[in-house]
């Protein structure tokens, strides 16, 4: 069970936990079409910090301008709710789901004059794939589904339909006893993860997935930035699966996933089998930052 934290923020107001509720026949329930973000706040010395706030809330509203969702608040608005939300509930760590989601009114696909309404939840969550996977990396499977096509999912959105596909995989891989899925794109090459997008290492060069099927992920971007400062190479190209199977290190990225190694993927052992030295490096590197600990990077953390 989620752990409840006071209050939900719902479309300008504060509500108690258990009363931030929908109707059944709210239109997003049978459609799908709903934006939201995942973002995570941090303890740090000088209080709760969230990372990267202010490009969570521009992807959310990009998101919604992808499908002509007219959000009823500001950007500037959604931002300070965050924060306010984070406040209300005393939380000091904290996973925070904003979510964009077309109301109760009409039925049928065309979202026509429903109201657009808005939440934002935060709540305590830990390790998305265990805090074993964060030291010694996880085992991870090619799924039998693909993502959808460019022209099918609008991947630059972060949709809440677009998550069945993850789901697919996610079951498949869970079922065959692995920890998460890899999914490969329509062309056959490795796109991301159910929830996360992936780096490989190979000859001390990094590698990552370019903008085309996946989502433009936050943490994504944040990786190549520290590795770039830390001088290695990165290189957003293709790759393919026996490229991945052949890599010296992998691991997934994600606000909720952090940076989790992959230590194996279809039954082949990834480098050593334990998360690497580059792989090591980035995350010691990356956790110190949303953490607080490295001033240079403070301008990625908004204080609660
Ligand atoms: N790809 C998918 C499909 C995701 O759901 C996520 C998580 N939001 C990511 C990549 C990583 O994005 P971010 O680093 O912005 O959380």
């Amino acid at each position: 069970m989620v752990p409840k934290t006071e209050k939900i923020w719902m479309d300008g107001k504060f509500v108690n936990w258990d009363d931030a509720k929908v109707h059944v026949l709210t239109h997003s329930l049978h459609y799908g079409l709903a934006v939201f973000e995942g973002i995570r706040c941090y303890k740090t010395e000088k209080g709760p910090a969230v990372f990267r706030l202010k490009d969570h809330v521009e992807r959310l509203f990009k998101s919604a301008h992808i499908f002509t969702l007219k959000i009823p608040f500001t950007e500037q608005e959604i931002f300070e709710a965050i924060k306010e939300t984070i406040r209300v509930n005393k939380i000091d760590s904290c996973y925070i789901r904003p979510i964009v989601f077309v109301g109760y009114g009409n039925m049928g696909v065309y979202p026509k004059n429903n109201p657009i309404q808005v939440a934002i939840a935060v709540w305590n969550w830990g390790a998305y794939l265990g805090e074993e996977g964060l030291q010694k990396g996880i085992r991870v499977k090619t799924s039998s589904f693909i993502r959808n096509h460019v022209n099918s999912n609008m991947s630059r959105g972060k949709v809440a339909g677009y998550y069945v596909n993850s789901q697919l995989a996610k079951i498949e891989a869970i079922s065959c006893g692995f920890d998460e899925a890899v999914l490969l794109d329509t062309e056959g090459y490795v796109s991301e993860g159910s929830g996360e997008n992936i780096f490989i290492v190979r000859k001390g060069i990094l590698k990552t997935t370019p903008l085309t099927s996946i989502l433009e992920g936050i943490t994504r971007d944040s990786v190549i930035t520290i590795a770039k400062d830390l001088g290695i190479e990165v290189r957003e190209e293709r790759f393919t699966r026996d490229e991945l199977y052949i890599s010296d290190e992998a691991f997934f990225t994600g606000t909720a996933a952090e940076i989790t190694p992959i230590r194996e993927v279809d039954g082949r052992t990834i480098g050593s089998g334990s998360r690497g030295p580059i792989t090591e490096e980035i995350q010691k590197l990356f956790f110190d930052i949303v953490n607080g600990k490295v001033s240079k990077y403070h301008h990625w953390l908004d204080f609660v």
